[in-house]
């Protein structure tokens, strides 16, 4: 059986746009995994420290048979394959993936929170997530276009499509 799940990109260092569009291809390449589509890509201002590049964000949407912790395996060693340093929290970095909807589950646990903790703050996320599926509901019955609405506005930019592959 195979859940759909929204997985979070973002990066802002080394070509961030690049970062991202082969992070999707090689999500697209986990095993027991199909890519179902991604979303355009924005500029964001960074969260926390200012004094740091924009990122770039987006969303790809996956239909996976992996469960949410092998996934989460996989996400983490796309991150280290990009080269991810973790300078400082809520510094500059090559790739961040985030598991931010895993089908109907909730999950807490000491390496899982899913739906994402941050995604009802976060434009960056919830944008992309409403491009690629606009009746998209969390497992509670919120909507992301409700909680993209009530969001705080992070100046988001959408790139054109000429700017990444
Ligand atoms: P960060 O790289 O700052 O996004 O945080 C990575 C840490 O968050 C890892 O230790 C993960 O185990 C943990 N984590 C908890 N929930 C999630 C999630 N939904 N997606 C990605 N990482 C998560």
């Amino acid at each position: 059986m195979k859940t759909d799940a929204f997985i979070g990109l973002g990066s802002n260092l080394k070509e961030p746009a690049a970062q991202l569009a082969r992070a999707v291809s090689e999500l697209a390449a986990l095993p027991g995994t199909t890519l179902v589509a991604q979303s355009p890509f924005y500029a964001s201002s960074p969260v926390g420290p200012q004094d740091q590049p924009d990122f770039v964000n987006g969303a790809a949407w996956i239909s996976t048979a992996l469960p949410p912790h092998t996934l989460l395996d996989h996400l983490q060693a796309i991150e280290h394959a990009h080269g991810r340093e973790r300078l400082r929290h809520w510094g500059p970095r090559t790739l961040d993936l985030d598991l931010l909807v895993f089908g109907d589950q909730v999950l807490n646990d000491d390496r899982l929170t899913v739906p994402h903790r941050e995604l009802p703050n976060r434009d960056f996320a919830l944008q992309p997530l409403l491009d690629l599926k606009p009746d998209l509901k969390l497992p509670d019955g919120a909507t992301i276009a409700n909680l993209r609405a009530q969001c705080p506005d992070n100046r988001l930019r959408k790139l054109p499509p000429r700017d990444y592959p």
